[in-house]
C-alpha cells in the first residue's frame, strides 16, 4: 500500500485526450474553464489563476505584494522548503517561527516577537488541512502593516469559519495540485486573491511579463502577433492538458474529501489507546481537508519512528515524514544559523511524527491494515 495516490478517473481520461486531440496543449479554453471553475467552487469576490505549480504560484503572490531584497517574511519551519524558498527568490529573507504542538500549525503568540522593521509578510501554512489562527495572523497583519500570504497547498477544500481558505480576507492563498495533494494535476497550482492589483501583476508574471490587458484593448488595432513586455516575467502558466485533468478533480473534491474525513474518523477511533499524539481533531465548528494524518509517537511507545516507519513497510505500508523542519535542513541551519534549541516544538514534532496513508482510493481494508499493524507495533 502506497504512501499517497492520486484518485483519476475515466473523466480526467477522456478531457485528457480530447485536448491532445484538439490541438491545443498549452494554457487555452481548459485553462480559462478551469480557472473559473475553481474561482466559483470557493465563491465570494476572488480571483483564481492557474499556475504550473504552488512554488511558482507563492513566487509570484511574493512579487505581486513587492518584497523585495532585505526584506524578511515570517514562516513557520514545520513546512515544505517551497514556502521558503520563493522568499530567497527575491533576494528577501525568512524568519522562521516555532510551532504551536498541538496543531503543528505556526504558533502566532510567536509571530509578534519575530517582527521587525523589515517584516514585510507572513507566509501562514495550513498543515495537513488543518487550517491556522487566521484571526490572529491577519490582526497581527493588520496592526502592524503586513501582507499575508497563505500557503493552502495541503488546503483544498477546508473553511474557516464557515469561510473557504481562499476567501479569507488574506492578500492571496496559494493551492498545490501536486500528485500528491487533495486534488491533482500532476503539477499545477492556483493562486487566489480578491485584489485586483495583485491579480493582473500575478497574470502578467506568470507569462514572461505579458500585459495582455493592453493587448486585448487594442486587438482591433494591432495585428494578432503583437504582444508587449511590461516586466521580466517568469515561465508560470499552466498547460491544458494539466487543467483537464483539474476540471474533474475539482468536481470530485467534495467526495474525496468526505472519503478521507472517514478514513481519519477510523484511525482517530482505532488509535485512541495508543502511546501516540493524534492529529488536533476539528470540532464541529471546525473543519479539516485532512490532506495528512500525523501521529507523533509518545516516550511510552515500545519503539522510536525509524523503526516504525521500517515496521509499516516490511508489512506493506508506505509512511511518511512531515516535516523535516527548515531549521534542520543543511542549506537553511547555515544560511540562518539556526538552532534546533529555538524551535523546541517542531523539532520535537519532527522526532517523532509518522505521516500514515490517507487518500481517496484507499478501501475499508487498506484502512484495517494500517490500523491492525500500527496497533500491533505499538501494543507488542
Ligand atoms: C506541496 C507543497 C508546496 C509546493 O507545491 P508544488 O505544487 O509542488 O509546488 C508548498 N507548500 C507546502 C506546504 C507543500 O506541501
Amino acid at each position: 500500500m502506497p504512501f499517497a495516490l492520486p484518485d483519476i478517473g475515466q473523466e480526467e481520461i477522456n478531457e485528457v485526450v480530447d485536448s491532445l486531440q484538439s490541438g491545443w496543449l498549452t494554457t487555452g479554453p481548459k485553462t480559462r474553464q478551469f480557472e473559473k471553475d475553481f474561482a466559483s467552487y470557493l465563491g465570494g469576490k476572488i480571483q483564481a489563476l492557474a499556475v504550473s505549480s504552488a512554488t511558482a504560484g507563492l513566487h509570484l503572490a511574493l512579487e505581486a505584494v513587492g518584497i523585495k531584497p532585505g526584506d524578511e517574511v515570517i514562516t513557520t519551519t514545520y513546512t515544505f522548503t517551497s514556502t521558503a524558498e520563493v522568499i530567497r527568490y527575491l533576494g528577501a529573507h525568512p524568519i522562521f517561527v516555532d510551532i504551536d504542538p498541538q496543531t503543528l500549525n505556526i504558533n502566532t503568540n510567536l509571530i509578534e516577537k519575530a517582527i521587525t522593521p523589515h517584516t514585510k509578510a507572513i507566509i501562514p501554512v495550513h498543515i495537513a488541512g488543518l487550517p491556522c489562527n487566521m484571526n490572529s495572523v491577519l490582526s497581527l497583519a493588520q496592526r502592524y502593516n503586513l501582507k499575508v500570504i497563505e500557503d493552502a497547498a495541503h488546503a483544498f477544500p477546508v473553511r474557516y469559519q464557515n469561510k473557504y481558505v481562499g476567501t479569507l480576507s488574506s492578500d492571496v492563498a496559494v493551492f498545490s495540485f501536486y500528485a500528491t495533494k487533495t486534488i491533482t494535476t500532476g503539477e499545477g497550482g492556483m493562486v487566489v486573491t480578491a485584489n485586483p492589483e495583485i491579480a493582473k501583476r500575478c497574470s502578467i508574471m506568470r507569462l514572461h511579463g505579458i500585459d495582455r490587458d493592453a493587448f486585448d484593448r487594442y486587438t482591433s488595432e494591432k495585428p494578432s502577433w503583437y504582444y508587449e513586455i511590461v516586466a521580466p516575467g517568469f515561465k508560470y502558466n499552466m498547460t491544458d492538458i494539466a487543467a483537464s485533468i483539474g476540471i474533474h478533480q475539482l468536481k470530485k473534491a467534495q467526495s474525496f474529501k468526505e472519503k478521507r474525513a472517514a478514513i481519519a474518523k477510523r484511525y482517530l477511533q482505532a488509535f485512541d489507546d495508543l502511546p501516540i499524539i493524534l492529529p488536533h481533531s476539528p470540532d464541529e465548528r471546525e473543519d479539516h481537508a485532512w490532506h495528512l494524518f500525523v501521529i507523533r509517537l509518545t516516550q511510552d511507545a515500545p519503539i522510536q519512528r525509524n523503526a516504525f516507519i521500517q515496521k509499516m513497510s516490511e508489512a506493506g505500508i508506505g509512511c511518511s515524514v512531515h516535516f523535516i523542519p527548515l531549521h534542520m535542513q543543511p542549506y537553511w541551519q547555515n544560511t540562518y544559523h539556526l538552532q534546533n534549541d529555538s524551535f523546541p516544538e517542531a523539532t520535537h514534532a519532527y522526532e517523532n511524527a509518522v505521516s500514515l496513508p490517507i487518500y481517496s482510493k484507499m478501501t475499508d481494508e487498506d484502512a484495517d491494515k494500517v490500523i491492525k499493524t500500527v496497533r500491533s507495533i505499538l501494543l507488542s
